[in-house]
């Protein structure tokens, strides 16, 4: 974290903003737009996410990684539903509901697996490869048998930064998969997302491109105190679509103008918290070079400290160091692991 997201986040509770429409609060739910735009330049992701982009794209303040993961996988199980019902009139909805499947890897944060309980639809975890990568050819194969089956695949959440190793899934094959068979490609960048910034790591970027949705967590890498997930949706209307409901209290006379989205429809909730106020005091006072230098940071400390683990003959690495993170164990038995994680 740092104190001027700190500040931001007090100024934000003092104003006691609850912006579940752009009625409420103009300036919450405008200056998230510009700072989700600001965000999304700044980690170069394609151009179609921005809300200045001519398309329905565009990006959201959630609260946790988990919550953009959920959004994902209800917005995509619903579109599933509509299209499924449009080309197979013969099935009753709950009979279209009971046959949707959804797909992410062994890797994958445990919110994923909880996403599945919670939208009430099956999540196979595929075995990564042994690098703990998931590639395309895995997620063909479970879904070709799942279509075989009588199953309707649905979404498929890949992971760039696993939370074990940060591993990166090969997002390009994997959207060669979702693109031909027609399944949402969500990508949960909650870690990792800090490197899309850097240069360096240009090739973590690789296949966004293709993907219907990501997240990223501020909380996590750049420097913004928790809760701050950012989401972006290459068709926001598909989530919107999915999560309208209305009702007499909540309309205004501004409502479905471009650029001004009610976001309480992009979320669980209804209410929000003013939380751009605070990505936008840190962006304005570290500035764009100062929050990548603290990711470089991040990263050299993890590259000086992989050193220390390979001059160490006590040592082994478990996992290429990635980002700022050094998977390592003292050799031998798993044992000394344990002991050594409980004093730490
Ligand atoms: N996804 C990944 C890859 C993570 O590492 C984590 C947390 O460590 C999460 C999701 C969950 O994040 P949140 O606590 O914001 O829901």
């Amino acid at each position: 974290t740092s104190y001027p997201s700190i500040v931001g986040d007090m100024l934000a509770s003092g104003f006691g903003i609850i912006g579940f429409s752009w009625i409420c609060s103009p300036a919450c739910t405008e200056l998230e737009v510009v700072v989700m735009d600001w965000l999304a330049k700044f980690l170069k992701l394609p151009e179609h996410f921005l809300h200045a982009s001519d398309g329905p794209g565009g990006g959201v303040i959630q609260g946790s990684a988990s919550e953009a993961v959920l959004v994902a996988v209800l917005a995509a199980r619903e579109q599933a539903v509509i299209s499924c019902r449009e080309t197979h009139p013969e099935l009753s909805e709950s009979e279209v509901r009971g046959k949707l499947i959804a797909y992410s890897s062994d890797q994958s944060n445990s919110c994923i697996e909880k996403a599945g309980v919670l939208a009430a639809m099956p999540i196979k975890l595929l075995p990564a490869d042994e690098d703990l990568i998931l590639r395309g050819d895995t997620l063909r194969k479970a879904i070709e048998d799942d279509v075989a089956a009588g199953l309707i695949p649905v979404i498929c959440i890949a992971t760039l930064g696993t939370t074990g190793t940060c591993a990166y899934d090969d997002i390009d094959s994997l959207a060669d998969v979702c693109e031909t068979l027609k399944v949402w490609l969500h990508v949960d960048a909650a870690y990792a997302g800090g490197g899309f910034a850097l240069e360096e790591c240009a090739e973590l970027r690789r296949g966004l491109d293709r993907v219907d949705s990501l997240n990223f967590n501020l909380h996590k890498f750049m420097l913004v105190n928790f809760d701050c997930s950012a989401m972006w949706l290459r068709d926001a209307n598909k989530v919107v679509d999915s999560f309208n409901v209305d009702r007499i209290y909540l309309k205004h006379k501004h409502e479905g103008q471009s650029q001004i989205p009610d976001f309480r429809h992009w979320q669980i909730p209804l209410g929000r918290r003013f939380r751009a106020l605070k990505v936008w005091i840190t962006f304005r006072t570290l500035g764009a070079e100062g929050l990548r230098s603290h990711v470089r940071k991040h990263i050299a400390l993890a590259q000086q400290f992989e050193k220390f683990v390979k001059n160490d003959s006590r040592f082994e690495m478990v996992a290429p160091q990635a980002l700022g993170l050094v998977c390592f164990r003292p050799r031998g038995d798993n044992e000394n692991t344990a002991q050594l994680l409980q004093r730490l």
